[in-house]
């Protein structure tokens, strides 16, 4: 340091002073630094030259503001001119050449040392690097702020669980004010639905790892049910001793709602309320695995009721899904406990008995079904008789396999349809059996068409009026390479459930009309041909009148030469689409029959609205007509219907020539059945028939 003359001498420091300073300056934590008056380095010490990252000796010969330049040049420049005993300040800093520090803060203690004639001799300044602590208080502030305004509710409590704080998304979320909580144990919001093991672990968890969080439903002070997503974190005091515990409530009702709404869409039936399919496999798969654990038992029973499509059809959806409804409760009513009821759609409901499940146990329940649901239904002023067909398979009896059970327990209900409905069925090895050669003989006949081994046989109808014989009915036949002939009543069903009824139908339909010229030339010249046609292949194929017509034009055929054969269950499809098709055939000439009169759903308005020619009084009515008079009396019925109706009357299986009187004296129209002919093949048909 420079000496001053005019400095008294008494007033010096002394050596041992002067040495004290020094070691204080050097090795102070504080950096401190000596400027002159026009703020050029005098001395530095070595905090400094670290905070600075520089040497000791760089700074003399520099001006400050030159290496530092900032804003509290303007602080330096006010003490200067006041002269002001000192000033402090704390400020940000970027240190320009070292951009990696990012901002700093810094406390500065600025000291003006002045000389005996009152000028400023030196400037002294201390400098504190405060960086952590305004990080500390600004994350502080941020987090203030953030609790204040969150739209998350938050809730602070002291170490013994009391509660210090919640913020303004908490009483907005809870309706509890500040003022009711404070002080008070969260335990305030318990709905009572979590069970107390519950709260143990969470509290295991808290304490454990100071941290939890889950689900819980929580009670709003009006009483309502607050589904929360819980978040819990506990602030620990620099001993380690728990200081508050922070917690963090998300509202999920809305979510919770939902997934509700989206849970129950996905696996309730909306009509029943009971579960669906797709439930129900869940269900099923749970039940057959309690089974498995516990080697118990398990009985499927699948309920499918019999002709619901008739009523859905001829009353409509709104009374079919009342009966379905009243189905469903009088199902329920029949059920022991641990029973699953589902509907898996349509008419067809499954159930898995748990208990109880050996066979007496099983036909009790199956038993109990099928009386509760024979029982007539009153839905909106109409009586309903409906009756069901129930398939049962059983665990581990049947199989262990949860998709297996399903299948068997469907075939033993096709296995109750076909044994005449209004029953149940257990499954058997056999069903089993007649469902595989079923599907090997649907892959078979996948073949027959292309492998040219399907026939027509022809079948004479006779006008009893004239005795001419002047139409034929064309029956198919499938002559197997295997199983020699195959008759249709083996095979139509499975070419219906696979779709192939489309394909062959029209080859059916082609056969028949190209037959036709040979028919009418050796025959009769007027000669009809009558063919089959399954509903499916009406309901299935969008273009078979058009199709149909246009070969019967391109053939130079009159559709008047053919006649389509239809059953009542077609008629029973009310769909516009359908009945289209039946108009544009019917409008261009072809003739309809209604074939298996009296076996189905006969209704009488429906033979007018579809311009049916023909009555095909079934087989059976006329099997008995010599011995029995009911059968007689309803033949005459029939017939007697239909003429007032404008159709010509067929009668089916006439085997004996009493049979062919009765008809007649009835006043049937025509006759077809073995007494004339069995169907033969066509070509055999013209040498039998020519020119009768
Ligand atoms: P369906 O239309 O009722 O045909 C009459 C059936 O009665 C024929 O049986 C015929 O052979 C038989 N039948 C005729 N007269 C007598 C008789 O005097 N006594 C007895 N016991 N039976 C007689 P088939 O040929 O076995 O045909 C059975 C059923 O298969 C037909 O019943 C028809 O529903 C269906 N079918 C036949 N061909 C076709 C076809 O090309 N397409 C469609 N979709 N179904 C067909
Ligand atoms: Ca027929
Ligand atoms: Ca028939």
């Amino acid at each position: 340091m420079k000496q001053h003359d005019h400095v008294d001498q008494a007033d010096l420091p002394t050596r041992q002073q002067l040495a004290l300073a020094e070691t204080y300056f050097n090795h102070s934590v504080s950096c401190l630094v000596i400027l002159d008056r026009d703020y050029n380095f005098i001395r530095v010490n070595d905090a400094y030259a670290r905070a600075c990252r520089r040497d000791i000796n760089d700074f003399v010969g520099h001006n400050h503001f030159d290496l530092y330049p900032s804003d509290v040049k303007a602080i330096f420049d006010d003490v200067v001119r006041t002269k002001r005993a000192f000033v402090t300040f704390t400020r940000a800093f970027e240190f320009v050449d070292q951009p990696e520090r990012g901002i700093t803060y810094w406390d500065w203690t600025l000291v003006p040392v002045l000389n005996a004639g009152g000028e400023i001799e030196f400037l002294v300044f201390s400098l504190v690097e405060v960086t952590e602590r305004k990080r500390a208080e600004e994350a502080l502030r941020v987090a203030a702020l953030v609790y204040l305004h969150s739209s998350e509710a938050m809730m602070v409590t002291d170490a013994n669980n009391r509660i210090l704080a919640i913020n303004d998304a908490f009483t907005h979320m809870t309706g509890y004010g500040a003022s009711e909580v404070l002080g008070k144990n969260p335990r305030l919001f318990n709905s009572g639905l979590q069970p107390k093991q519950f709260y143990q672990a969470m509290w295991q968890a808290l304490e454990q790892h100071g941290r939890w969080q889950g689900e819980l439903t929580d009670r709003a002070k009006d009483g309502r049910l607050i589904a929360i997503r819980l978040i819990i974190n506990t602030v620990f005091d620099a001993a380690g001793k728990i200081d508050r515990r922070v917690a963090l409530f998300s509202d999920i009702t809305e979510r919770q709602n939902t997934e509700r709404v989206i849970w129950e869409q996905a696996n309730i039936d909306s009509l029943t309320q009971l579960p669906n399919r797709h439930r129900f496999h869940a269900c099923l798969d749970q039940h057959l695995q309690q089974a498995v654990r516990s080697n118990g038992e398990l009985a499927l029973l699948l309920v499918d009721l019999d002709h619901f499509k008739e009523i859905n059809d001829t009353l409509g959806h709104e009374i079919g899904d009342l009966l379905l409804i009243d189905v469903a409760r009088r199902i329920a009513g029949c059920l022991p406990p641990q029973t699953t009821l589902a509907r898996l759609g349509g008419d067809e409901f499954a159930i898995v008995i748990a208990q109880a499940v050996d066979r007496a146990g099983i036909d009790t329940v199956a038993g109990k079904l099928l009386a509760a649901l024979a029982t007539p239904y009153l839905v909106q002023e109409e009586t309903l008789f409906i009756s069901a067909s129930i398939g049962i398979a059983r665990f581990p009896t049947d199989t262990q396999e949860i998709d297996l059970l399903l299948r068997q327990a469907d075939q033993a209900m096709y296995a109750a349809k076909n044994n005449g409905r209004n029953r149940y069925c257990y499954f058997t090895q056999a069903l089993q059996q007649a469902a595989q050669s079923r599907m090997k003989l649907t892959n078979e006949l996948r073949q027959a068409v292309a492998g040219q081994q399907l026939e027509i046989y022809l079948q004479p109808i006779v006008d009893l009026r004239t005795g001419h014989m002047c139409k034929a009915e064309a029956l198919l036949r499938w002559r197997h390479p295997q199983r020699g002939l195959v008759s249709p009543d083996e095979f139509i069903g499975l070419a219906e459930i696979s779709g192939l009824i489309i394909e062959i139908g029209d080859w059916v339909f082609r056969q028949a009309v190209d037959f036709l010229p040979q028919l009418r030339a050796r025959c009769h010249p007027d000669f009809q041909i009558s063919i089959n046609v399954s509903p499916i292949q009406f309901q299935n194929d969008a273009a078979l009148s058009t199709r149909w017509l246009a070969y019967l034009a391109q053939h130079g055929m009159p559709a008047s030469g053919l006649v389509v054969e239809i059953t009542e269950g077609l008629l029973l499809d009310m769909s516009a689409e359908v009945k289209a098709k039946l108009l544009a055939l019917a409008d261009a000439g072809v003739l309809l029959a209604l074939d298996d009169f009296g076996t189905g759903y006969s209704s009488l308005a429906y033979l007018r609205k579809f311009d049916i020619d023909y009555l095909k009084i079934d087989r059976a009515f006329v099997r008995n007509l010599d011995t029995s008079a009911d059968d007689l009396v309803l033949c005459e019925a029939i017939i007697a219907m239909a003429h007032k109706l404008g159709l010509d009357v067929i009668a089916e299986g006439v085997e004996t020539s009493t049979q062919r009187a009765m008809l007649d004296a009835a006043g049937c129209d025509l006759v077809q059945g073995y007494l004339y002919s069995r169907p033969v093949p066509m070509a055999q048909f013209l040498t039998l028939f020519a020119a009768c």
